[in-house]
């Protein structure tokens, strides 16, 4: 496995709200090799798109180490954080509200490369050009406006401009979600692209558990704030073990033990994040619950290479 590009240490995000502390983030660890793509998956509010934020230090963490290339950057100080933005970049879920509507797509695109390398005005057309050519846009494109694109074009501009510093990872969150089907995956096919093209790690934050295996080597599964499991993308049909990944899948929960009814869909909601129960935070939804999830909050323990689980079904010595 190539080296690590980004490691997350015991990373914690708490803010605190009118009713208590929400725990946005608690206690995640994982590793992202340089030039793969590690899928984050889960409901909405698992607390995906906030460790998106932390590993760009849009949002400050609580506690835990963020390791780019060893570097720990919650450390750095703002000037540093400065540079090292250049290296990491985020594309949302609806790019217009970062794009100045006044402004054409050359502007747009060029916008970091003016405020960090300071390139030329009369060098931004050409430079405008080779990005959009890049995403697979008509270079005449430079002169349109946000509101002229459909949703994907304006999807592929905002990969071009975070593309334009030549970054080292990418995070997409929910980048591909407001698009149609058929445009998703001409975007999926455009990060493979690039990624094979220039070697980029992409993390891949995204509720859609089909998507993030189409495109992602490792997956990681989140509930509540907890990451549940964490697997090779091509393992995911026949090896995710955790009900919860399972569930998302909405596939047959069968490993060669004894739990013979399918789990179709979630039928329960998720308890609130500002009232977590003690124990296993599934608990209140898995019909595998045993005294021990009530008690305790199961570790994410390695089953094989590449893949653990946070489940007491597999822990040894779990009742
Ligand atoms: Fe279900 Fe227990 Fe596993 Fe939680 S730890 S997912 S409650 S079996």
């Amino acid at each position: 496995m190539s080296d690590a590009i980004v490691e997350v240490k015991h990373l914690k995000k708490y803010f605190q709200v009118k009713n208590g502390l929400l725990h946005a983030v608690d206690d995640v660890n994982f590793v992202i090799p340089k030039g793969t793509t590690m899928g984050l998956v889960g409901e909405s509010g698992c607390g995906k798109s906030t460790i998106g934020r932390l590993i760009l230090r849009l949002t400050e963490a609580t506690e835990g180490e963020i390791l780019f290339e060893g570097q720990d950057i919650r450390k750095l100080n703002k000037k540093d954080m400065r540079q090292m933005r250049q290296k990491i970049q985020m594309v949302f879920q609806d790019p217009t509200l970062s794009f100045n509507p006044k402004m054409n797509i050359r502007d747009i695109v060029c916008e970091p490369l003016m405020n960090f390398k300071k390139i030329k005005k009369s060098e931004k057309d050409a430079v405008c050009r080779k990005l959009l050519e890049m995403v697979e846009l008509p270079g005449d494109f430079a002169d349109r406006y946000p509101h002229n694109m459909s949703g994907g074009q304006r999807q592929r501009v905002a990969i071009a401009r975070a593309l334009a510093l030549e970054p080292e990872i990418v995070v997409l969150d929910e980048a591909t979600s407001a698009l149609d089907v058929s445009v998703q995956k001409t975007v999926i096919e455009l990060i493979t692209k690039l990624q094979r093209e220039k070697n980029i790690t992409f993390g891949f934050i995204c509720h859609d558990i089909a998507l993030v295996q189409l495109v992602a080597h490792q997956v990681a599964v989140m509930y509540l704030g907890n990451l549940v499991e964490v697997l090779p993308g091509k393992d995911l049909d026949m090896k995710a073990m955790h009900p919860y990944t399972r569930a998302l899948m909405g596939a047959v929960f069968d490993i060669n033990m004894d739990f013979s009814k399918p789990i179709e869909s979630i039928e329960s909601e998720a308890p609130s994040p500002l009232d977590l129960p003690q124990g296993c935070p599934f608990q209140g939804r898995c019909e595998h619950c045993m005294d021990i999830c009530k008690k305790e909050n199961p570790k994410l323990v390695e089953v094989e290479d590449g893949h653990s689980v946070a489940c007491h079904l597999f822990q040894k010595g779990s009742k």
